[in-house]
């Protein structure tokens, strides 16, 4: 006679560290795929879990694009800090924002297995590509800053996808990588809300419990991908109120931006 309470171990609810060691023995056992094409990757695997054929088609940022959105800018050999219209009209509250990719497939595939795909070492291959693209253009950053989860959406995905890229990037770059942002809440669901309350709601979720730990220095603030930049410009707003001297946005991804006709761009100095 079966035993009415026993109560297979498989059915327990796991931890999200269980889940992960659980993912990597998989991992380990079946071949690897590439994340783009599905098509099997070398066994020593791949950068960025994908196959040459797919990173050949990540898809770089334009040259000429304003130092703020990454809009492309109708003009050549442009002067470091040129922004479009619209940015110059309402400056963002981070200095710059730089990214290696647009937000375009495979890169999505590869963002997406870092965040819902528990495919947390994704994000220390996003921090050496980005390490190897863009360290030079950050020679003059004093910390990274990852943007931070709520604690209830990261106890669901088990971490933080900006932390997983923001530390192993530190190290690379010889920078300090400090937890300096909290999120004071949930953003509730703002599909109700128009723009501006939603903004004025976002501006309100970030808070920098010790500013004396950014005040004065030039924050490097670190997430996945930008989409519409409002939780970058949020959380770049806090450290600035906090002190920060500057604040640089990096991310691996951008959701790329259509060019304005006839916008060159203008030097924001004049
Ligand atoms: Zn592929
Ligand atoms: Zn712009």
């Amino acid at each position: 006679m079966p035993d009415p309470f026993y109560e297979p171990s498989a059915l327990r609810v796991q931890s999200s560290e269980e889940r992960r060691l659980l993912d990597r023995l998989m991992h380990a056992l079946l071949p690897a795929l590439c994340l783009g094409c599905g098509r099997p990757l070398p066994a020593a695997g791949a950068p960025l879990s994908l196959c040459a054929v797919c990173r050949a088609a990540l898809v770089p940022i334009p040259r000429e694009a304003c130092a703020s959105c990454l809009r492309p800018l109708a003009a050549h050999a442009l002067p470091a800090g040129y922004r479009c219209g619209p940015c110059r009209q309402s400056p963002p509250a981070f200095d710059r924002l730089v990214a290696l990719w647009s937000y375009r497939p495979p890169l999505d595939a590869v963002v997406r297995g870092l965040k819902f795909g528990r495919l947390d070492y994704l994000g220390r291959h996003l921090a050496v590509a980005l390490a190897a693209g863009l360290a030079p253009g950050l020679a003059g950053c004093d910390q990274v800053v990852p943007v931070p989860l709520h604690w209830r959406r990261r106890l669901a995905r088990g971490y933080n996808q900006a932390e997983r890229i923001a530390h192993p990037l530190a190290g690379r770059l010889g920078l300090p990588c400090v937890q300096a942002l909290a999120r004071r809440r949930a953003t509730p669901p703002q599909s109700l809300l128009g723009r501006e309350e939603r903004l004025a709601n976002l501006r309100k979720a970030f808070r920098v419990p010790r500013p004396d730990r950014v005040r004065g220095l030039h924050i490097l603030l670190v997430d996945d991908v930008a989409t519409t930049g409002a939780t970058l410009d949020a959380a770049a707003a806090a450290l600035k109120k906090a002190g920060a001297a500057a604040v640089t946005a990096l991310v691996a991804g951008r959701t790329p931006l259509e060019p304005i006709a006839g916008d060159r761009g203008q030097d924001p100095t004049e």
